[in-house]
This record gives structure tokens, sequence and C-alpha cells, in this order.
């Protein structure tokens, strides 16, 4: 039914077959963004008791891109800061704390052509009455000749994920990109690089005064104007890069071991292309002053429908105006199924209170679960089970996100494998020795040998069939 085409007549009649039949939720959220958790939250509250669909891996990680920054010091409310991934955190017990069911999963298709609408992600199909994407945008790439090579050998899109690995330590460093996360990114990486390169396209960066004044006064970044990266290079890991001169064309080498990119955003739009009216960019267009799309019932908020100021709190204040209009739609097409609770609780996406994964403080061989060098290197000797290491830094969103994942395929192997998460900013001689490129790494060992290795967040199957394959090796 398109919005603001045909008048709104009640659709409640001609559902009721299908409504006795099977379950159909209220609303359905796709996105865990601040957008996301924010329309969460007002639709819980209003006892909507709202889907969520958290994404996984498409369009970036579940919590979206706050989990990728350090400090947050704008969000109001938190007068001394927080990180990214905590404030993430904070919003999804609070979706969840009143009554919000959330999947960790990617919706894979849509039809907003039927209704209830129906929304599919590789899981499961679930049919709702409205829908809030709130699914963000997406770090851009350059497409380089040897990118795929060397991603993740020297070429990183989150310079707060992998900033502190060791192998960027007292490097030179480049971050490309002319707006403010260049800007950011580049003065951040002085913490860990020798110096830093920021090369811009232009002769004048995007970037906000008070950042551009950030970059200029420190003695620790070179800022190349008028410059594009060409291609990279380099043996197992990346050495350098070959530069352009926009102006004179003459290409260069610049040798650096990491090269971050930081050159703006795509709007993750690719499921509703046939589905609702996008802008030439590919933003779902809203109605002035509003978050309604052209269908009925279904609400954009966040990143994948404003461009402007793409900030933590326009999308929370849009995903608070999509639950808004959410409930109103439902409540004019008397929809609305109500969900009580006695009380509020805090709910893990399985329903069931927040495991304690408390890591033993003092080594103890007979126990799973450790923490640091120390125990590795003890275990790494003297153990003859499975041992698993995840490596994290303090600051990455994905190592946030990969923590429960893991820790419950550990419970699996309670008693029959070593669990060990080393910090690589406390351990840092220890990453480097396990040669880590970047946060979060899972390696697996046995016999002192290196038989796995996983970088970044895989599914937990993924590492579930390799302690079961070790095993089985093994017995
Ligand atoms: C490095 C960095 C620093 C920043 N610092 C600040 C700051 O200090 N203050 C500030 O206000 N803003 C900051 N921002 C901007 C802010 O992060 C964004 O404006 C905000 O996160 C947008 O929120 P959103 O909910 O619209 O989308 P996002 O945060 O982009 O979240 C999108 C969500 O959609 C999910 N998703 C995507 N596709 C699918 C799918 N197919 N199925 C299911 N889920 C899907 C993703 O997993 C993700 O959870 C920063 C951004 C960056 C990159």
């Amino acid at each position: 039914m398109q919005n603001g085409s045909k008048s709104q007549c009640s659709i409640r009649s001609r559902y009721l077959t299908v409504l006795m039949s099977e379950a159909i939720e209220n609303l359905v959220v796709i996105g865990s963004g601040p957008a996301g958790y924010t329309a969460a939250i007002y639709a819980a509250r209003a006892n909507l008791k709202p889907f969520m669909f958290a994404g996984y891996q498409a369009g970036g990680l579940p919590g979206g891109q706050l989990m990728t920054t350090t400090e947050v010091e704008n969000f109001p409310g938190f007068p001394d800061g927080i990180t990214g991934p905590q404030l993430m955190d904070r919003m999804k017990l609070q979706a969840l704390r009143w009554g919000s069911e959330i999947v960790t999963e990617d919706v894979i298709s849509v039809d907003f052509q039927q209704f209830p609408f129906v929304i599919q992600s590789e899981e499961r199909t679930v049919k709702a009455h409205s829908v809030v994407i709130a699914t963000g945008a997406t770090a851009k790439r350059l497409g380089l000749p040897s990118e795929k090579e060397f991603w993740s050998r020297g070429i990183s899109a989150c310079a707060i994920c992998d900033g502190a690995t060791p192998i960027f330590k007292n490097e030179e460093l480049a971050v490309v990109g002319g707006g403010d996360s260049a800007a950011e990114e580049a003065v951040y990486l002085t913490k860990y690089g020798s110096h830093v390169h920021l090369l811009v396209r232009s002769e004048q960066m995007r970037a906000s005064k008070a950042m551009q004044d950030r970059v200029m006064r420190n003695p620790k970044v070179t800022v190349h104007w008028q410059t594009e990266v060409v291609d990279v290079f380099g043996d197992t890991q990346l050495q350098g890069l070959k530069i352009k001169n926009r102006q004179t064309a003459e290409i260069q080498e610049l040798q650096v071991r990491g090269l971050f990119y930081a050159i703006g955003h795509q709007p993750n739009t690719q499921l509703f292309t046939q589905q609702l009216d996008l802008d030439k960019t590919g933003y779902i267009l809203t109605q002035p002053d509003s978050v309604s799309t052209n269908i009925f019932g279904v609400f954009a908020a966040g990143d994948v429908q404003e461009h402007e100021f793409r900030q933590a709190i326009t999308a929370a204040g849009t995903g608070c105006m999509a639950a808004l209009l959410a409930e109103r739609w439902l409540s004019s097409q008397d929809l609305i199924n109500e969900f009580h609770q006695s009380e509020a609780s805090e709910q893990t996406e399985d329903g069931t209170h927040p495991p304690e994964y408390k890591l033993s403080a003092a080594f103890d061989p007979n126990t799973t679960r450790h923490q640091g060098a120390f125990a590795l290197r003890k275990l790494f000797h003297e153990s003859d089970r499975i041992i698993v290491v995840k490596y994290a830094s303090p600051t990455c969103g994905p190592c946030h996100i990969l923590q429960p994942i893991l820790s419950r395929v550990i419970d699996e192997f309670e008693g029959q494998v070593h669990y060990v998460e080393i910090d690589i900013a406390e351990d840092p001689d220890i990453a480097e020795s396990a040669s880590i490129t970047g946060t979060p790494t899972v390696q697996v060992f046995q016999d002192k040998s290196l038989l796995r290795e996983f970088k970044g967040i895989k599914a937990k199957q993924a590492y579930r069939d390799a302690i079961n394959e070790l095993l089985a090796a093994t017995s």
C-alpha cells in the first residue's frame, strides 16, 4: 500500500484470517545502531514487544558504527564521555529490559508488497504489521588492484579497532580521506605510529574547522594534498603505497606499514531497491519532516535515510520518531497486539539472564577460562588440551561482539579445552610473537602447534566445528 497515494482504508478485515492463523509481529526493527535500539526501546515501552534483527555481518556490526569508535563525548547524559561499545551495550540492555526480542541475524530479503510484511533471514521468516529500517551505512573501500591481498595485512577500515596492533607500533602509517573520520583517525593513530600521512584528494579537507586544526597542530601528522592512492605493495605485510599527485600526475612510493580508509559511507539499502523509493545515492526517501517511507507502515531511521548530520543522537531521534509513528499506524489500523511484562527484566537474546563469565584471576590449570600472557605461556607448554586464544583490544567493537559468541561455544567444551583471552594493549609482546595483525583474532593451538586461525568475527558454528574436528582427531 503506497503511502500518500491511496487513502488508508482499514485493513483489519482483509487480514483477519491471517491474523488468526499465525503469529505476526507488531513491529520488526532491522538494524541495531542508535536508531534501531531507540526504536526498539520506544516500541517495547509501548508494549509492542518489537522483534529486532540486529545484523551479523551485512552492513557493519551489530551495534552499528559506534562499535568502531573509542570515546563518544557528545551523546547527552554522559558528561565524562563513554566508549562507543559501552554506549551501544547500554542501549541494547535497555531494549531487552523492556521486552524487545533480539536476534543477531542479517535480513536477506523483505517483501513490502505483501501485508503483513515479510522479513527473512537465513534462519527464519517473520511477518510484521510495521517495520523500522535502521540499517545505517557502511564504510567505502578504494578498490585498489592489490587491496584484497593486503586487507588485514596492513590495510584496515577501522583505525580504532586495529591501530593498537603491534605491527603498526612506531611505524609510519597513512590515512586516506578528507572528512571528520579521516582527521580523527589520523590524530588517533599518532598514539601508535611514529608518523601519520593524511592523503587528501583535493586541495582542502571536508572535516570541521576544529578537526582540521587538530590535524594541522599535530607535528606527527603530514597532510598530502591533491594525492590519491594508486596501489599498495609489500611481501606478506604491507610495506608501502604508490601515490599519485593529481596535479602533476607524478607517482611516488610512500613507505608505510599501515593504510587506514576513511573515505565515506554507502547506505545499506541493497535490500530495499525494489521495495522502497530511494534517492539517487541510495538513501531511503522519507516524507518531509517525517520518517515515513512511501509504504504505509514502513519507516526508516538514522543514517540510512539521513546523510546531513550523521550523528548518534540524530539517529536515535529518528528511531524514536519511527517507533512513535509505527505505534500510531498500528493503532489507526486496530492492529496492536499488546504484550505486558510484570517487571522490566534484563534478558539476553535467548531470553535467559546474562551469563557472568568470570575469568579466573589466579592461574589454575584445571579451569577452562584464563586471561593474559602468563596463563597462555603456562598452558602452551604444559597443557594437553586444545587451547583457544582470543586476541582483542579494549577499543575494538568487533571484539566486544565476539565475546558472547565465543563464550557460548567455550561453554559447550567445558573441561575439554582451555580458553585464554589476551588484551593486546596489555600484552603486546605475546601478540607480536603470535603475529597478530588485527583484532579480534582467534587462534587454536594443540601440542604447541597453531592449527586454526580466525580473523574477525565468524559464526559460532565455525569455532565449534574447528574444536570438534581437533577433538575427534585426538580421540
Ligand atoms: C569512527 C566513527 C566515530 C563516530 N563518532 C561519533 C560520535 O562521537 N558521536 C556521534 O554522535 N556520532 C558518531 N559517529 C556517527 C554515528 O556512529 C552514526 O551516525 C550512527 O551510528 C548512525 O546510527 P544508525 O543506527 O543509523 O546506523 P548504524 O550505527 O550504522 O547501524 C546500522 C545497523 O544496521 C545493521 N544492519 C545493516 N544491514 C543489515 C541487515 N541486512 N540485516 C540486519 N541488520 C543490518 C548493522 O549491523 C548495524 O547494527 C561516528 C561514526 C564513526 C564511523
